[in-house]
C-alpha cells in the first residue's frame, strides 16, 4: 500500500526538475491521510504525467493545485492548474494514443501523445477512472478517482 502524501510529495520535488519547469508554484492539499492499494511505481508513472502536463501546459510561474480527497464514493487525486484550458470537444479523445490537442498557442512544448493513454491504462488496472474538466481560460482539472475499497486506514506508527 502506498502513503498517498508522501508519494504525491515527492512527486512534486521532482516535477521542479522536469524540462519544463518554470518557477512554477505547487501546493499539496491532503484532505485526508488514508493510504491505497495500489502499484505504487504505476500510480507513480501515472500522477507524474499530469503534474508535468499542468507544467509544461501552463505558463512560467503558474500555480499547479493537487489534492488527495474523498469525492462522494471515491477517493481521488486530483491536479489542477490555472493554464489555457482545453476545448470541449478535445477532452473525450485526450486519453487516446498520440492524440494530441493542436494550439498554435502559447507553449508548444513538444510530445508524444503517449502520456495520458498511460494514466488510463494505470487507472484501469485500479478499477480507476481519469475525470478531466477544462474551461478554456481557465484551467484543466485531472482526477483520479479510485474506488473506495482500495483505501486504507493510515498504517503510519
Ligand atoms: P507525452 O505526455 O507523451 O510527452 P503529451 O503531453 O502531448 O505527450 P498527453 O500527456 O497524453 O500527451 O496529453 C495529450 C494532450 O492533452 C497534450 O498534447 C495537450 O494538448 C493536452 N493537455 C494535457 N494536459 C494538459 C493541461 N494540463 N493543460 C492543457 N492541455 C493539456
Ligand atoms: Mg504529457
Amino acid at each position: 500500500p502506498a502513503d498517498v502524501a508522501t508519494l504525491l510529495q515527492s512527486i512534486i520535488d521532482d516535477a521542479h526538475n522536469v524540462e519544463h519547469f518554470r518557477d512554477h508554484r505547487f501546493s499539496l492539499n491532503l484532505e485526508t491521510d488514508k493510504w491505497l492499494i495500489c502499484d505504487i511505481d504505476e500510480v507513480r508513472s501515472a500522477v507524474s504525467n499530469l503534474i508535468f502536463n499542468a507544467v509544461k501546459y501552463t505558463p512560467a510561474a503558474s500555480q499547479i493545485d493537487i489534492f488527495w480527497r474523498q469525492e462522494g464514493d471515491n477517493f481521488c487525486i486530483a491536479v489542477e492548474d490555472n493554464g489555457d484550458g482545453i476545448a470541449e470537444h478535445h477532452l473525450e479523445r485526450l486519453t487516446e494514443r498520440f492524440y494530441r490537442v493542436d494550439k498554435g498557442r502559447s507553449s508548444d512544448a513538444g510530445g508524444t501523445g503517449l502520456g495520458l493513454a498511460i494514466v488510463k491504462h494505470v487507472l484501469q488496472r485500479h478499477g480507476a477512472n481519469l475525470n478531466i474538466t477544462s474551461e478554456i481560460g481557465h484551467g484543466s482539472c485531472f482526477s483520479c478517482c479510485f474506488p473506495s475499497r482500495i483505501v486504507i486506514e493510515n498504517i503510519n506508527v
